[in-house]
């Protein structure tokens, strides 16, 4: 008889979905942190990761706090992390505009003193209006932008400057609601002048495509808690994703979501990279995952059971999940409304 072959600890280590990944890509808040607060359980599921020698990156939309600020707030919550840790849209956009732009070019920055600050590290000589010429605009958030500073903007971009933007989200979530994000100042100029942007941030590629190069990651898996920033960046980029339903996204956005928002995995917060992967087996008309399933019904999706445990009702999310993905017109609503553990 043969004895038992590795620790507890050993045999766990088999059964985690970081795994079969060597590199882990988190974006912030809703997955790390919620406003002020650290996510229940990241702080350990960081140092976990870290002991396994997995390289992890933070990255962020973000374009006005600096990354010591990032780094200074991760620290607090108990996270080890320092400049090779995090990637904001704003470095993304400096490292981007260095290609695109001549050295020494004049960049008019219409964002926070942040990105200024960057766009001058960067080579850039950073102006202040339309009428210094600038080669290229940059957008990014700033509280406190003026009209008269989109004033110049647009009037330096019909003067032919380049228009770029560190990012494009719509709204921002503060612990009084949602106020608008840099989205809001980028549309003020759409509307104003035509056209668009080139946006570095999530979803688009340039800020995942900086952050792989940066970790050097062979195997890399984000996690997210948007499907229309996160896991929409992920799948353009072809990086298998994990949903957490920590933040912004829930149950009803997930089953709803269009293919290029589908995450490759979900969980209910980051400390899902060290359980089991959850994977699901799809027949016609039926799901499986884990002990529980899900069926098609006279045109819903129905769950056969009402599963007692948050894990137990992520895996029969999961299962009915594949069906409504497979077709739009099913129903989910009443199962969704079953699974009560799930936001
Ligand atoms: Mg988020």
């Amino acid at each position: 008889m043969g004895l038992p072959t590795g620790t507890k600890a050993e045999r766990e280590i088999v059964s985690a979905l970081i795994d079969v990944y060597d590199t882990a890509l988190f974006d912030l808040d809703g997955v790390i942190y919620l406003g002020p607060k650290v996510v229940p359980g990241a702080a350990e599921a960081m140092a976990e990761l870290r002991r396994r020698e997995k390289t992890v990156m933070y990255v962020t939309n973000n374009a006005a706090r600096p990354v010591q600020v990032v780094i200074d707030q991760l620290n607090r919550l108990g996270i080890s992390a320092d400049v090779d840790n995090v990637l904001t849209s704003a470095q993304v956009a400096a490292a981007a505009l260095q290609a695109e732009l001549p050295a020494g070019a004049r960049v008019l920055v219409c964002g926070s003193a942040n990105l200024a600050v960057l766009m001058g590290e960067a080579g850039f000589q950073v102006v202040a209006g339309a009428d210094d010429h600038p080669a290229a605009v940059i957008q990014g958030y700033d509280p406190d932008l003026s009209w008269r500073q989109l004033d110049e903007a647009a009037l330096a971009i019909q003067q032919g400057a380049g228009w770029y933007a560190t990012n494009a989200d719509a709204s921002r979530p503060t612990d009084r609601g949602l106020v608008p994000g840099v989205g809001g100042a980028i549309a003020l100029l759409s509307t104003a002048l035509g056209g668009a942007p080139m946006v570095f941030g999530k979803p688009y590629r340039p800020m995942l495509t900086e952050a792989l190069r940066r970790t050097g990651a062979k195997h890399p898996i984000f996690v997210g808690d948007r499907l229309d920033t996160d896991i929409v960046g992920a799948v353009a980029a072809g990086i298998p994703s994990l949903l957490v339903l920590s933040g912004a996204h829930g149950k009803g956005d997930l089953v709803s979501a269009t293919p290029a928002a589908h995450p490759s995995c979900i969980g209910a917060d980051v400390t899902a990279l060290l359980k089991p992967p959850r994977t699901a087996n799809v027949t016609l008309g039926r799901a499986t995952c884990g002990n529980q399933s899900a069926a098609v019904v006279a045109g819903k999706v129905t769950i056969t059971s009402v599963p007692a445990t948050q894990e137990e009702q992520l895996d029969a999310l999961w299962a009915l999940t594949q069906l409504a993905w497979g077709d739009p017109q099913l129903d989910a609503s009443e199962a969704l409304s079953v699974l009560e553990l799930l936001p």
